[in-house]
């Protein structure tokens, strides 16, 4: 073990501000100079223990396949060096390699994760302070300092660390200490076909050739001998990028909804005065205004990536956007629509992407979208959505994979990737998108073809919606109306609860691009698989039997009332249906409907116009609800299935759960049962039944629904034209007789009879 040595130069800076500088300007020197990179390593380690008064200075580096090797050390027993080996995850250090996060500990050997190695002579060692080597968003080490002493490190400490990390990150880099490519994958291996999975954000499918969206600049110069001239950079900069944000959104301009706001949050965080002042004290501290800007987006990237809120998770990518954006403009690059140099026909592959650098690109050329990360309501997802383009997103590693203009495939339907994909696999999923294409052609006619079965039956088909960019689909496919619009949707791509005045905006502008076709209205079903940015985590031990729904508005009656209220206002003068999600007894539908009673008076009292007809129905999710029909029935106006959730209660079995997958079917003897006494109940009671699971986006589903009573379904509006194909080709009363003959059967799915009697008689399913 060797301890560093205490005659070297001046000791330690007082001043942790002025310490960190000289600390920098003695890095750079370092890097600045001669040797192997190895020795240049080893000084560092050695100036950086003297500078912050640690026993120990220790820096690993991530080699191929995940493993993190000690490269160098002051303190620790010099014979470890490139023995010691530790997996991600391993550890202290392999954690603060796996969530890219500082950890800093008094007593390290106390901690639950501390991996003791023989070799290395740490156990004198207390204090414990490390931090992840970030290039690129992605870890390439560890740096670690300890002391002798138990010990706390306080914010300037952590912070000095992380920012010393970023020169280490730009020698590990270099591929002077491990070979690049070791790192980046490149054998043989990866030139051969391969399929990844991912999942799906946006259906469709879309061919071309890969263009790698690597927007990171390499930051030549870290640390910076003049504060006041950088500062200067910083802001010409910024003013830069705020004129060519505000170009863009000008660009991008006309378009309304959630995909506006989107773009002018964006332009608020661009604009973030808690995120301007970080780097502006970044270089106060001795970096370049490059270095700075980078080094806050690695601490943004530590604390939100670790966010349980997904809202919080997505704003991550819009700060990488920025912090690109920005890059560029001190790097004297600003963006403009990225085109001239692309593929004809190109797929874009980025580990993420904020919506405005989507846009950067020529939409006309771009045929699909892969992230390694993404969401399905991330921004750039439902950017993504408005334009049309297939997405997957969650494909772990592709960025490594693949190689520019390598050709793609992907299959927005089923969440997978095909890179480099051999003829027979590019032939077939040419030939799927011209037959899209085809049907596309051909459903333009079928749009103004009545929705009627071949004996003459007609059914309603309704969609369902969550966003104001799905309302023009009601119009491009013909359907009847909007049978389930999911409030729930526009809250969840929010940053904070919408007010009474948010809500009604909204509403009205649903019931506007409806143009007078019906709207069913569900009031808020968060809770379950779906949670709010601005919700406390409840961390229910199980969510779906928690609390949810109606249960979360009739304990919140304040939130209920202003939701209710908006919508009521937003229907003045208009035809108003209200749906309450979950509902189990009739007691709590009772309950919900006083609260819209009340304001429903309220709206009386305050002179506002009422809506010219209210509709009041509930969803059918929750069996204990179908023992109470005879009291309930009387009370609504209409009621729609939820089979998503009905089939998880039903067979007690986790929709969410991938285990439970397709274990149960709907096309199940009991589910149809259920389905029956519903269309003879509602039918004798004059209430009107309709279903908006899943299950109706799917023909054979769909058949079966129409052939148990059904007169009305709502679907995702890709399902459309498949679905009304399907009905226009169907001859009902021969199918309802067929299915009297299965709800008795003993058969876990009556599925294949369904397929067979379709495929015999040509019905498209
Ligand atoms: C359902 O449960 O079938 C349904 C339509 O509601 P959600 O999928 O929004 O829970
Ligand atoms: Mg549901």
């Amino acid at each position: 073990m060797t301890i560093p040595s205490s005659t070297m130069e001046p000791g330690p800076a007082k001043d942790p501000a002025v310490g960190a500088r000289r600390l920098l300007a003695r890095l750079r020197d370092i890097m600045a100079g001669s040797g192997a990179a190895q020795d240049r390593l080893d000084k560092i380690t050695k100036t950086i223990a003297h500078e912050m008064a640690a026993d120990v200075c220790s820096c690993y580096v991530m080699r191929a396949g995940e493993v993190l090797e000690l490269f160098a050390t002051i303190g620790l027993n010099q014979d470890a060096v490139h023995k010691t080996r530790m997996r991600v995850g391993e550890g202290l250090i392999g954690d603060v390699a796996a969530h890219a996060r500082p950890i800093a500990l008094a007593n390290a050997q106390s901690h639950p994760n501390f991996a003791y190695r023989p070799e290395t002579g740490e156990d004198p060692f207390h204090g414990f302070l490390a931090v992840p080597i970030l290039r690129g968003g992605r870890v390439r080490g560890v740096l670690a300092i300890q002391h002798a002493a138990r010990r706390d490190y306080d914010e300037q400490e952590v912070e000095t660390l992380q920012t010393i990390a970023m020169v280490v990150a730009e020698l590990v880099a270099a591929g002077e200490l491990v070979d690049s490519r070791e790192l980046s994958v490149a054998n043989d291996l990866v030139l051969l076909p391969s399929r990844l999975e991912g999942s799906s954000m946006n259906r469709g499918i879309g061919i071309g050739l890969a263009v790698l969206h690597r927007p990171q600049l390499t930051i030549r110069q870290m640390v910076a001998d003049d504060p006041e001239a950088e500062l200067a950079r910083l802001r010409d900069a910024v003013d830069g990028m705020h004129s060519a944000i505000d170009q863009l959104l000008i660009a991008v301009g006309q378009v309304e909804g959630e995909h506006a706001e989107i773009m002018q949050t964006y332009r608020m965080f661009a604009s973030d005065r808690g995120w301007l002042n970080r780097i502006r004290e970044a270089i106060r501290s001795g970096l370049t205004a490059e270095a700075a800007v980078q080094r806050v987006q690695n601490d943004n990237r530590a604390r939100l990536s670790q966010a349980s809120d997904p809202y919080l998770r997505d704003r991550l990518h819009d700060l990488d956007d920025i912090t690109n954006r920005l890059l560029q403009h001190l790097a004297g690059k600003p963006v403009t629509a990225v085109g001239g140099t692309l593929p004809d026909e190109f797929v874009l592959v980025a580990r993420n992407l904020g919506p405005a650098e989507l846009l950067d690109y020529d939409r006309r050329r771009l045929r699909g979208l892969v992230l390694e990360e993404g969401a399905a309501y991330s921004h750039v997802s439902i950017v993504a959505r408005a334009l049309d383009i297939p997405v997957v997103g969650q494909c772990a590693d592709v960025l490594n994979r693949v190689e520019p203009l390598d050709s793609l495939i992907v299959d927005g339907d089923h969440g997978q990737v095909f890179i480099r994909p051999s003829e027979d696999i590019q032939e077939a999923f040419t030939r799927s998108v011209q037959a899209r294409q085809r049907r596309i052609a051909e459903y333009a006619t079928l749009r103004d073809l009545p929705a009627v079965t071949r004996d003459g039956t007609p059914i309603k088909i309704m969609l369902n919606a969550g966003l104001l960019i799905d309302l023009p689909h009601l119009h491009a496919t013909g359907a009847d109306g909007v049978g389930l619009y999911r409030t729930e949707i526009p809250f969840m791509v929010r940053a904070s609860y919408p007010d009474v005045a948010t809500q009604l905006e909204t509403y009205s502008k649903v019931l506007d691009e409806a143009k007078g076709k019906p709207v069913v209205f569900r009031t808020l079903d968060v809770g379950g698989d779906k949670t709010l940015p601005y919700f406390p985590e409840l961390g229910e031990e199980n969510p779906a039997l928690g609390w949810r729904a109606i249960r979360i508005g009739l304990d919140r009656p304040a939130m209920l009332r202003k939701q209710l209220r908006a919508m009521l206002m937003a229907a003045g003068g208009r035809e108003l249906r209200v749906m309450f999600p979950m509902v189990a007894e009739v007691a709590e539908l009772d309950r919900a409907r006083k609260v819209l009673d009340l304001e429903l008076a309220r709206l009386a009292r305050q002179g506002h116009k009422a809506p010219a007809s209210l509709q009041v129905g509930v969803m059918m999710e929750v069996p204990s609800l179908l023992f109470q029909l005879d009291a309930l029935l009387p009370r609504i106006d209409f009621m729609s299935v939820g089979s998503n959730d009905m089939l998880q209660y039903l067979f007690a079995s986790d929709r969410g759960n991938p285990m439970m997958n397709n274990r149960y079917d709907l096309l199940s003897p009991a589910m149809l049962r259920v389905l029956k006494l519903l269309v003879e109940k509602c039918g004798a009671a004059g209430v009107n039944l309709s279903l908006c699971g899943e299950m109706a986006s799917r023909p054979l589903d769909a058949m079966a629904l129409l052939g148990v009573g059904l007169r009305t379904i709502s679907l995702s509006a890709p399902a459309f034209f498949d679905v009304k194909n399907m009905l226009r080709h169907l001859d009902l009363r021969e199918l309802s007789g067929f299915l009297d003959r299965l709800y008795d059967c003993a058969d876990h799915s009556v599925r294949p009879r369904l397929r067979d009697f379709a495929r015999d008689r040509g019905i498209p399913v």
